[in-house]
């Protein structure tokens, strides 16, 4: 079977019910129903959301309490790695963008390095030399050591030893800006 065959849709009339005109529609009607949504505002989406708990979800609950208390916590420990996840990715987007963020800030244990191509580090935490190489390091201010980017932001982070001192609970570059102009009792922001 080659790939082509693949791709085509299990059901013929598929493919016959999707001309230009019935996407048209059904782009105009979400389009529409999207606008409705929005004018309605915050209030009646939470009742909305909760009219369909109470229609659909909770008959579900309270006939089985486990189930209830399994699925909150999902709820929770997914949110939970999202935050974890989300507030990495922007810490290592500042760290290749912004030069003031790697030199000028008080880190902690470790100081970020932003090498111009990729370069090779035995990592403390790996005990392992990456080949090929990473462009962004950290090094290590007592000892000079170095850790990969995935050591030094793990998977469960401890973010009051990976944030600078007085930047612990800093999540947005608007806040770290702020925060740095009122640390450095300095009227100008940071320069990049
Ligand atoms: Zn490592």
């Amino acid at each position: 079977m080659t790939i082509k065959e693949k791709r085509e849709p299990q059901n013929p009339r598929y493919n016959a019910r999707k001309t230009p005109e019935t996407i048209e529609k059904a782009r105009e009607r979400s389009r529409v129903h999207r606008e409705k949504r929005r004018y309605e505002g915050p209030e009646a989406y939470k009742q909305r959301a909760h009219a369909a708990y109470v229609k659909y979800l909770q008959p579900k609950l309270l006939t089985d309490p486990e189930r209830y208390h399994a699925k909150i916590s999902e709820h929770h420990a997914r949110r939970h790695r999202i935050e974890r996840y989300r507030r990495g990715q922007i810490l290592k987007q500042w760290f290749f963008k912004h030069a003031w963020v790697r030199d000028e800030l008080p880190w902690k244990s470790h100081r970020p390095v932003l090498y111009d191509q990729n370069t090779g580090h035995y990592c403390a935490g790996c005990e392992w030399t990456k080949y090929g190489g990473r462009r962004l390091w950290f090094k290590n201010l007592v000892d000079e050591s170095y850790l990969c980017q995935s050591c030094y932001i793990p998977p469960s982070p401890d973010w009051d030893q990976i944030m600078p001192k007085g930047y612990e609970d800093i999540k947005t570059l608007k806040d770290l800006k702020a925060r740095k102009q009122q640390l450095d009792g300095s009227g100008a922001p940071p320069s990049r």
